[in-house]
């Protein structure tokens, strides 16, 4: 009788401790990830209101003063020109420069340009600076914002009317991935300090690349991406989005538009500011959770990007890379990345 209840009891015992253990690895799968940032290094900028410079109503244009379109000019037949949230994509042919100029030039707007020069980068600042003064956004107002460790590595080059530069002193992190990550937060930090009041729209760009042709002002929107020169030919699956569900920037293989690069972004200072803001606050929780996205900031700009569109996005003529040889559906290219060698760059 005893063996029996023995028995009885070791399988009782048995069956309890299998069921504890399945109900805990149910809910060890169940629960969340959490993403909590540990710790706001820039908590006063979390919910500053800014004053943003007064908006700039179109003025009144009759269909009299409109340039009227050449009748020879072709439609580009191989890219897509709209995306399926009816965002423009810009690229040459799908617009009338001596048009938009037109339309833009009376709005008196004010262009702002972030670039980053940290350790051995500050030798791209002249050539960039020097390219843009030919190429980027002529006759408009522009103002140049150069971040960098090093303000006396900065060469003094010859700027036209209109035309501005301040140099602003930042941290020399030693780490290229800190460097270039960092960057989300600076620009957010000083649209709220300052260029919020000084320009209109800003554009991020990467320092090692140089502008070839007209960048204007069939550039301008709400919100700017452009696609990734390495990505415009291949399907979603191949996207090097980071795929790891851990990380802030994850995405899923049945999410994505475009694979877009991080060396170019842009729009309304406004939007510009909460885009910034959002970015570094995903990266500030993959730091807390001991993570780093698959393409740094990159990773992040992309899983944005897929929750706030951009309205208008612009063709890889407006982010190429020196590398790769010039396909027949690109009719020209207007900003492209330099040759350089990244192992002694980032050493
Ligand atoms: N950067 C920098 N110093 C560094 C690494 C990066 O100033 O040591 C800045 C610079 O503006 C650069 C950008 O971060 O253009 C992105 O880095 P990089 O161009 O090396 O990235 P890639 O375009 O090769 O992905
Ligand atoms: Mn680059």
């Amino acid at each position: 009788m005893s063996r029996r209840r023995l028995v009885l009891s070791l399988g009782l015992i048995v069956l309890a401790s299998t069921g504890l253990w399945a109900l805990w690895v149910y809910i060890e799968n169940w629960l969340p990830v959490s993403h909590v940032p540990y710790y706001l290094p820039c908590p006063e900028i979390f919910n500053m209101k800014l004053q943003y410079k007064g908006e700039k109503p179109l003025p009144p244009v009759t269909q009299a003063q409109y340039p009227q379109p050449r009748l020879t000019q072709h439609r580009p037949t191989e890219l897509l020109t709209l995306t399926p949230w009816l965002a423009p994509i810009v690229s040459e042919g799908t617009f009338d420069p001596e048009l938009l100029q037109h339309i833009y030039q009376p709005l008196n707007l004010s262009i702002g340009v972030t670039v980053f020069a940290v350790g051995k980068y500050t030798r791209f600042v002249q050539h960039f600076l020097e390219s843009a003064e030919e190429f980027f956004m002529r006759g408009f107002q522009v103002h140049y914002y150069v971040f960098t460790h090093n303000p006396a590595a900065i060469p003094r080059v010859l700027l036209g009317p209109r035309r501005l530069l301040d140099i602003i002193p930042i941290h020399g992190y030693t780490h290229w991935e800190e460097i270039s990550m960092r960057r989300m937060e600076a620009i957010s930090r000083h649209i709220a300090k300052k260029a919020h009041q000084e320009v209109d729209y800003l554009f991020c760009l990467d320092v090692d690349m140089v502008f070839h042709n007209p960048w204007g002002p069939e550039t301008l929107g709400d919100l700017v991406a452009a696609i990734h020169p390495g990505y415009f030919t291949v399907s979603r699956r191949q996207f090097p989005y980071e795929r790891r569900q851990i990380s802030t920037a994850f995405v899923a293989e049945n999410e994505g538009d475009f694979y877009y690069g991080g060396a170019v972004f842009g729009g309304r200072v406004a939007n510009v500011y909460e885009f910034t803001r959002g970015c570094h606050m995903a990266i500030l929780a993959d730091k807390a959770n001991g993570i780093m996205a698959a393409w740094q900031e990159e990773s992040h700009l992309n899983r944005r990007l897929i929750t706030h569109k951009p309205s208008k996005v612009l063709s890889p003529e407006y982010l190429w890379d020196d590398r790769k040889p010039v396909p027949s559906s690109l009719k020209l290219i207007r900003f492209s990345t330099l040759l350089k060698d990244t192992n002694w760059l980032r050493s």
